[in-house]
C-alpha cells in the first residue's frame, strides 16, 4: 500500500534495520505500521528520573546517577542463563558499584572514562546500584523516560529502541505539515522538534510545550479530514430522492407498534433532507433503546423507493446480525432485498453479494468494516447510515460514502453529546435528538450494591429466574490488557456456574470467533441459555425481550456512558427490569458515579456527567463517552485548541479545497497516508 506514496518516511517499518516481519506484525497490534507511526507514536507520559546527591539517598530508593565510569565492565554469569554486568562508577569523591542484570550487550557500550547517568534502585549498605536503565550522559540526561502505551506482543523497551532508530535515521526527513503562518500565529513548534521533545524531553516543560503542539498538529489533520469529507462529497449538493409515500405507508401498517412523537418528528426531519436537492448529514442522538433502528428502516424504505440502495454500517459483526435480522424481518415482506456482510461471510457467498450489490438486486446491505473493502461496489448507493459513529475514523466513513455519488449520510449514535461538541468532532451535520422512550415501557428499576450485599443481589436473581427470566452478568472492559478481561470473565462464569447449579450459565467474550458469538447470542434469544457472562462486547444493540435483569461487576470500572448502554440492553418488554451495579468504589468520584447512574436513566444527563468526569482525569471513562479517541489530545480538556483546529482547517480547504499549493505538499501526502491507513481491515 506504501508504494502509492513515493515517500521513505511512509515505508513499513521492515524497512527499519533488524526490523522484521514478526516484529511489523506485533507493532501493527498497536496500529504502528509504517516509520511515520513510529515517530509520532507518542509517550502517554513519562517517569521522572530523580537524581539526588548520594548521601540523601535512603536505601531501596530509585534514583538516577551520573558519573564517571571508573572501572572495565565486567560481565559474570550464574544461575541459568543469568548475567551479571558490573563496573565502578565515581560520583564526585565516592565510587560506587553498578549492576546490570541481563543485558551483557551494555558491555560494549560503557567504556573507561565515559560519563554516564544510570537510573536504578540503590542499596545504601552495599553502596551499589542495582541498574534498570543505561543513558550515556551526553546524549541525554534529561532524566525523562517516555512510556508508552503497549501491549502483550510488544514491550516497553523494545518500542522504546524501535523509535530510537526511526529517529535516528529518519527524522530529516520529516516536513512540517502546519503552514509556517498558522504556526507562528499560535507558537507552535515545527514537526521535527515535537517528535525530538515528545520522545526525548530535556524536562517536564519542554514536554508540555511539545504536547501543546503535538495536540494541535493531530486536530488539525482531523479537522482537515472532516472539513474535506464535506467539500469533496459535492459541496453539500445531492440527489433529491423522490420516495413513494404510499409504499411507506405499507411499512407503517406492518409495524406491530406506532411511532413516537420523537421518532414521527425525526422521520419527518429525515425525510425533508432526502428529498431536498441537498446532501442530507444529520446525526441522529437518542437514548439506548429509543428507537432508532426503526427510524434507520424508514430512512432506509424512502432511498429504496426512490430507486436508490442503502448501506448500514455498524462497529460490531453481532450488532450487524442483529440490526440484519430485524430490518430484513421488516422489510422483506415489502419486497425488499436485505445482505448482511462482515468478516465473516463466507467466501461463495461474499461474492454473490459483490456481485448482486453491484447490478443492483441487493436493496440494502448491512454490515461491519467488511462493508468498505475495495470489492463492495454499489449500482446506486444514495444512503448510507452509520451507527455508532464515533468507533469509526473519519476515513473509513469517508471510504463508505465514497461508494455512493454524494449519497445522503445519517450517522447514529446511543451516547448523546452537546450540540456544540458534536459539530466540532463530526463536522457539519444538523442534529436530530429522540428524548422518549417509546411509550409503554417500564423504567428500569437500579440500584448500587456493594459485593458486601451479594445476598440480596442473589435473592433477585433467583426470583427472575424463577419466573423465567433471563439475566445477564457483566465483567469490566479493561483496555489495557485484553487477557485480564477474558480472566475475570472465566472467573465470574465459574463462580456463577457454581453458585447456580440448576440454571444454565454460559461465557460469551470478545475473543470467540463470530460463528461461535452468533450461535451463544441466538441460543440467549432464544431462552436456551439462563445466565450469559459476558465482557463488554453486548455493549451495543442487542436485544432479547426477555432478559430483564443485568448485573455488572465492578461497575465502577465502567464509564457512566457504557454502564448506561450496557443497562439499555435489558427493559426491552413490558415487564419490569432491574440493574445491580456492584462496586466497591473508593474514590469519592467513583461513589459519586454509582450514585448517578443508580439514580437516573436519562442518558443524556449522564453523558454530560461522564464529560465533566472526564474533565477531572477519569481514567475508566475514556473509551466509552461517545467521542472520538485521539492520541494525545483530548476534545473535552482540548476543546479550544479542537475549536482553533477546525476553524484553521476550514480556512485552508477554503482557499485551496485541492491542497495543490506545494507549500501543502507534506500535508497532502500526510492526509493520503492516513486515508490508506484508516481502511486497513
Ligand atoms: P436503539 O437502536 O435506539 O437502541 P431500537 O431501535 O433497537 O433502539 O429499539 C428498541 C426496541 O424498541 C426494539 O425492540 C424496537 O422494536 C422497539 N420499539 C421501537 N420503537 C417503538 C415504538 N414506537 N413503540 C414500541 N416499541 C418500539
Ligand atoms: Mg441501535
Amino acid at each position: 500500500m506504501n508504494k502509492m506514496i513515493n515517500n521513505a518516511l511512509f515505508a513499513p517499518v521492515t524497512d527499519l534495520k533488524g526490523v522484521g516481519t514478526k516484529t511489523a506484525a506485533d507493532l501493527g497490534s498497536l496500529g504502528i505500521y509504517s516509520i511515520y507511526d513510529l515517530l509520532f507514536y507518542f509517550p502517554f507520559r513519562y517517569d521522572e528520573l530523580q537524581t539526588l546527591p548520594l548521601d540523601q539517598i535512603m536505601d531501596g530508593q530509585k534514583v538516577m546517577l551520573k558519573g564517571i565510569v571508573a572501572t572495565e565492565p565486567f560481565v559474570s554469569r550464574f544461575g541459568y542463563k543469568k548475567t551479571r554486568l558490573s563496573f565502578k562508577m565515581r560520583i564526585d569523591h565516592d565510587v560506587i558499584m553498578v549492576n546490570f542484570f541481563n543485558q551483557p550487550w551494555l558491555k560494549n557500550k560503557i567504556e573507561i572514562g565515559q560519563e554516564v547517568a544510570i537510573y536504578g534502585k540503590y542499596n545504601v549498605a552495599r553502596e551499589s546500584l542495582s541498574a534498570f536503565k543505561f543513558v550515556a550522559a551526553k546524549e541525554n540526561d534529561s532524566g525523562m523516560a517516555p512510556i508508552y502505551p503497549v501491549n502483550r506482543h510488544v514491550k516497553q523497551k523494545k518500542l522504546v529502541n524501535l523509535i530510537n532508530l526511526a529517529i535516528d535515521n529518519f527524522l530529516d526527513q520529516v516536513q512540517d505539515i502546519v503552514p509556517l503562518q498558522i504556526r507562528e500565529k499560535y507558537r507552535l513548534l515545527k514537526d521535527q522538534e515535537i517528535i525530538q521533545k515528545m520522545h526525548r524531553p530535556k524536562n517536564g516543560q519542554e514536554a508540555e510545550i511539545a504536547k501543546r503542539s503535538a495536540i494541535f498538529r493531530e486536530f488539525f489533520i482531523f479537522e482537515l479530514q472532516l472539513t474535506l469529507l464535506a467539500s469533496h462529497d459535492g459541496k453539500q449538493e445531492g440527489y433529491p430522492k423522490k420516495y413513494d409515500l404510499k409504499e411507506i405507508a405499507n411499512l407503517t401498517n406492518s409495524l406491530p407498534f406506532e411511532l413516537s412523537n420523537d421518532q414521527k418528528r425525526v422521520v419527518n426531519e429525515i425525510f425533508a433532507d432526502m428529498h431536498s436537492p441537498g446532501q442530507m448529514r444529520r446525526l441522529l442522538q437518542g437514548d439506548v433503546g429509543s428507537g432508532k433502528t426503526v427510524v434507520a428502516v424508514y430512512a432506509i424504505f424512502a432511498a429504496i423507493t426512490a430507486g436508490y440502495q442503502a448501506a448500514l454500517m455498524v462497529p460490531t459483526e453481532i450488532l450487524a446480525t442483529q440490526h440484519f435480522k430485524k430490518i430484513d424481518e421488516l422489510l422483506r415482506p415489502l419486497g425488499v432485498r436485505v445482505a448482511l456482510l462482515t468478516g465473516n461471510t463466507k467466501t461463495l457467498e461474499r461474492r454473490e453479494i459483490y456481485r448482486e450489490l453491484t447490478d443492483g438486486t441487493i436493496n440494502v446491505v448491512i454490515g461491519t468494516h467488511a462493508l468498505i473493502q475495495k470489492n463492495v461496489i454499489f449500482k446506486k448507493l444514495g444512503l448510507v447510515i452509520i451507527d455508532e459513529q464515533h468507533r469509526f475514523g473519519v476515513g473509513q466513513r469517508q471510504a463508505l460514502i465514497n461508494k455512493g455519488d454524494r449519497p445522503d449520510i445519517l450517522a447514529m449514535t446511543a451516547t448523546p453529546i452537546p450540540r456544540t461538541l458534536a459539530l466540532t468532532v463530526y463536522g457539519d451535520m444538523t442534529v436530530s435528538e429522540i428524548h422518549h422512550l417509546p411509550a409503554g415501557r417500564k423504567p428500569i428499576i437500579s440500584a448500587w450494591k456493594t459485593s458486601s450485599q451479594m445476598k440480596e443481589v442473589y435473592h433477585l436473581m433467583h426470583e427472575q429466574l424463577d419466573q423465567g427470566f433471563q439475566i445477564y452478568a457483566v465483567t469490566p472492559l479493561i483496555t489495557e490488557s485484553e487477557t485480564l478481561d477474558l480472566k475475570n470473565a472465566e472467573e465470574l462464569h465459574k463462580k456463577l456456574s457454581h453458585d447456580f447449579p440448576d440454571q444454565k450459565v454460559v461465557l460469551l467474550h470478545g475473543q470467540m470467533p463470530g460463528p461461535k458469538k452468533d450461535e451463544i447470542m441466538t441460543a440467549f434469544a432464544n431462552g436456551e441459555i439462563n445466565i450469559l457472562v459476558t465482557t463488554s462486547v453486548i455493549e451495543v444493540g442487542v436485544d432479547v425481550a426477555n432478559a430483564n435483569m443485568m448485573v455488572i461487576y465492578n461497575a465502577d470500572r465502567f464509564g457512566l456512558s457504557q454502564l448506561h448502554q450496557l443497562r439499555g440492553r435489558i427493559g426491552r418488554g413490558i415487564t419490569q427490569s432491574y440493574c445491580v451495579f456492584v462496586a466497591d468504589p473508593k474514590t469519592d468520584s467513583g461513589k459519586a458515579r454509582m450514585k448517578i447512574i443508580a439514580a437516573t436513566n436519562d442518558g443524556f444527563k449522564l453523558a454530560e456527567e461522564d464529560l465533566k468526569m472526564r474533565g477531572e482525569g477519569d481514567l475508566f471513562g475514556k473509551a466509552q463517552s461517545g467521542l472520538p479517541e485521539f492520541r494525545v489530545g483530548d476534545v473535552v480538556n482540548n476543546y479550544n485548541t479542537l475549536v482553533v483546529a477546525q476553524k484553521v482547517a476550514r480556512s485552508l480547504v477554503k482557499k485551496d479545497p485541492e491542497l495543490s499549493d506545494p507549500e501543502h505538499k507534506a500535508l497532502k501526502q500526510v492526509l493520503e497516508y492516513k486515508q490508506l491507513e484508516q481502511n486497513r481491515i
